[in-house]
């Protein structure tokens, strides 16, 4: 007879369990040694080849979708094409103006209005210039285009002529301070317009853009028309894929663990990646760009400086190379 048959001990056995539950997913998230045990993802990143260097000369284009982004996936490598004579830029899609808790916090109000989301956007703006000038990137080589957060993908299919309105802002059209066409209507067109303009002034030889397999909706978005648009200029082979939401809690473990590797994102980790190693003062530094997003450490810090790690990591390909056998399915 156990005594845990015993009818009034059973909620407290199923809240011991829970509790363990918590406690286990705590330590996966926040604590190095448990990520050790599993899997040989350290082996795997050590393993991998080095990204080609960048050379003097080169422009490389930065394609973010929303402030920060460059600064999580790339913040090292932007400075190391700088540091070999390269010329960056970076091209932000949207302001980040879709975070309604964000805006709660910054701007002190338990409700947000339109307009409390609109002085976000703002202030993310300026963020960018921030973050962008700790990787010793100057102002004129940004482009801040300003379209809705969260609504890339209506922007492409329902909303591709039709100006979309985002909910948060009420916005219809870019508002953001500094932007590349103030009063561009939220539609497909007018970004793929604005993305044609700057890969005009631009002409880059690389283009950074996010990969089909990041999950974020906007990201996934972007990739989907960098890959149109490069390849209607039949230089889709110059861009370059990186991931922020990778899955599965990745980056673990959350916070600074600069030391550790960035292992592969599991969502896309049949990617042809290559690593790019960063020295402590690229890290350093990438740091303090992290830092310079300062509405978003607010309220994620641990996620973002967990992409302060000893390497970064980028694809020459958005899917996996033939021959794998899971292109179909890896690549949804
Ligand atoms: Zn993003």
């Amino acid at each position: 007879m156990s005594r845990l048959k015993t009818p009034s001990r059973r909620p407290l056995l199923w809240i011991g369990l829970a509790l363990l539950g918590v406690l286990a997913l705590a330590a996966w998230i926040n604590l190095p040694v448990v990520g050790h045990l599993f899997g040989r993802s350290s082996e795997r990143v050590a393993a991998l080849p080095a990204a080609a260097p960048f050379r003097a000369g080169q422009r490389v284009l930065m394609l973010s979708p929303h402030p920060d982004d460059e600064t999580l996936c790339c913040g090292g490598m932007l400075q190391q094409a700088q540091a070999a004579g390269a010329q960056v830029y970076v091209a932000w899609m949207t302001a980040g103006d879709g975070f309604e808790f964000d805006a709660a916090l910054t701007e002190r109000t338990l409700r947000p209005g339109p307009e409390n989301m609109r002085a976000l956007g703002n202030t993310r703006a300026a963020e960018t210039q921030r973050a962008a000038a700790a990787l010793g990137i100057p102002g004129d080589r940004t482009f801040m285009l300003g379209y809705p957060d969260g609504g890339l993908f209506r922007l492409f299919t329902t909303n591709f002529s039709s100006p979309y309105t985002a909910p948060r802002t009420r916005a219809d059209a870019v508002y953001v301070r500094g932007a590349l066409t103030p009063g561009a209507p939220f539609t497909g067109e007018a970004l793929e317009a604005d993305l044609r303009r700057v890969l005009d002034r631009v002409k880059p030889d690389i283009v950074l853009a996010p990969a089909p397999q990041d999950f974020h909706t906007d990201h996934h978005t972007l990739s989907y028309i960098a890959l149109q648009l490069m390849a209607e200029r039949r230089q889709a082979d110059r861009l370059r894929f990186w991931v922020i939401h990778g899955g599965l809690e990745w980056p673990v473990p959350k916070g600074i663990h600069e030391t550790l590797p960035l292992t592969e994102p599991p969502l896309a980790d049949r990617l042809p990646w290559t690593r790019v190693d960063l020295t402590p003062e690229q890290r350093a530094r990438k740091l303090e760009a992290v830092r310079a997003y300062r509405t978003q450490t607010e309220i994620e810090a641990r996620f973002m400086e967990a992409f302060v790690r000893a390497n970064e990591l980028l694809s020459p390909q958005p899917l996996p190379e033939s021959g794998s056998g899971q292109a179909a399915s890896a690549g949804e």
